[in-house]
């Protein structure tokens, strides 16, 4: 039941017939995750907490700092150093103190996803980096609950609402493999104009209200994009993809992953056989290496640094060189490299699967070559 003042506060949604008294009821008994108090939870928790949605779930681990404030409006020049969660919570009390704020001050992971997530209705994907958004959808479907996904970069934004019990895709349907670490630009290194997760945010609000209240068409199987520059908004089509690893009809995955590794974040461990550091390649080099040494970036990847003595076999060409190795023998050792240790593991695992014993893989690549002392 709502209160006079909150009868009161929320009487702009009551002449929407799509709302009303009993939408408002429903946004009030509510709850939605909201992943992330930065660019895109920033706004996307503001307008639910205004709207009335109950209960509000944040997860973020981080503090307040300066270089923020340029497009996270929850947060205020009075909140530096201080958490976001902390921040956030302040925030929303002055905005509507009716809603009940649960913070979750640590990393949404593997570990504590699923428990976090249980008791919400709507989750909203305000990450910034891959692991965590492909947590973020697994976990969406694992529980049957709506993902209301974003991800901005410079001036473009795009938007979807992943919900496979719905009947629409998931975020592993439109992209069933991370890019390559590396290859994607984080905003803090690509730019970002304040306002773009202001608008891509708000939209998020905008889902995250209309499949709590059961009304319109969420964008299943459906990418908004964004174009600030061009003034634009395009749609495109999403398919379910049967063979998905997640929703289809023989998934693969069934709990949770390390995300980390999947995305290709971490280091493998130094005693793997198939894997050698960049140090223990640059022993290997140094003590006359007879093997066969590749490279499997682009030319223009090559052009701008490369290992001397690695010869260029850009991925897409690598199967051309089989026979030509085949020749050499199946027991000869071949190192290979590329930009992080991705593409040169997939490398790898091709030439096993022709039966080559020792392919070897360059872990970090040549990044973290290039950062050797
Ligand atoms: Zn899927």
């Amino acid at each position: 039941m709502l209160s006079t003042e909150e009868k009161a506060r929320y009487a702009r949604h009551f002449s929407l017939s799509q709302v009303g008294l009993e939408g408002q009821e429903k946004l009030k008994a509510s709850s939605v995750l909201c992943i992330g108090a930065g660019g895109l939870g920033s706004p996307a928790i503001l307008y639910l907490a205004a709207a009335g949605v109950g209960k509000i779930g944040i997860v973020d681990a981080d503090a307040v700092e300066v270089s923020n404030l340029q497009r996270q409006i929850l947060h205020g020049q009075a909140n530096l150093g201080q958490s976001k969660l902390d921040s956030a919570e302040l925030r929303i009390r002055d905005t509507n103190p009716h809603v009940e704020v649960v913070k979750y001050p640590e990393n949404f992971t593997s570990q504590n996803a699923l428990e976090i997530a249980k008791d919400y209705d709507v989750i909203i994907d305000g990450t910034d980096n891959f692991p965590t958004r492909y947590l973020s959808n697994d976990v969406s479907v694992m529980l049957k609950k709506p993902n209301v996904y974003a991800s901005i970069f410079r001036f473009e934004g795009q938007l979807s609402v992943f919900a496979p019990h719905l009947g629409g895709p998931c975020y592993r349907c439109m992209l069933p493999q991370p890019p390559d670490p590396g290859t994607v630009p984080s905003c803090a290194e690509a730019g970002v104009l304040g306002v773009l997760p202001g608008i891509i945010g708000s939209l998020q609000a905008m889902e995250a209200i209309k499949l709590i209240l059961g009304t319109g068409e969420p964008p299943l199987g459906k990418l908004l994009h964004y174009d600030a520059l061009q003034t634009q908004f395009r749609e495109f089509k999403l398919k379910r993809d049967p063979e998905c690893a997640l929703c289809g009809e023989h998934p693969t995955i069934t709990k949770l992953i390390d995300y980390e590794n999947f995305c290709g974040m971490n280091t493998p461990p130094p005693n793997n056989p198939a894997e050698i550091s960049v140090t223990e390649l640059q022993q290997k080099l140094s003590n006359n290496f007879e093997g066969i040494f590749l490279d499997v970036r682009e030319t223009w990847e090559y052009d701008v640094a490369n290992i001397p003595g690695a010869r260029l076999v850009p991925l897409a060409t690598f199967p051309s060189i089989i026979p030509e190795l085949k020749a050499q023998g199946l027991d000869q050792e071949i190192i290979i490299h590329c930009k992080s240790g991705v593409r040169s593991d997939r490398a790898c695992e091709f030439l096993r699967g022709e039966g080559f014993t020792h392919a070897i893989n360059v872990a970090g690549g040549i990044d973290a070559w290039l950062k050797l002392p």
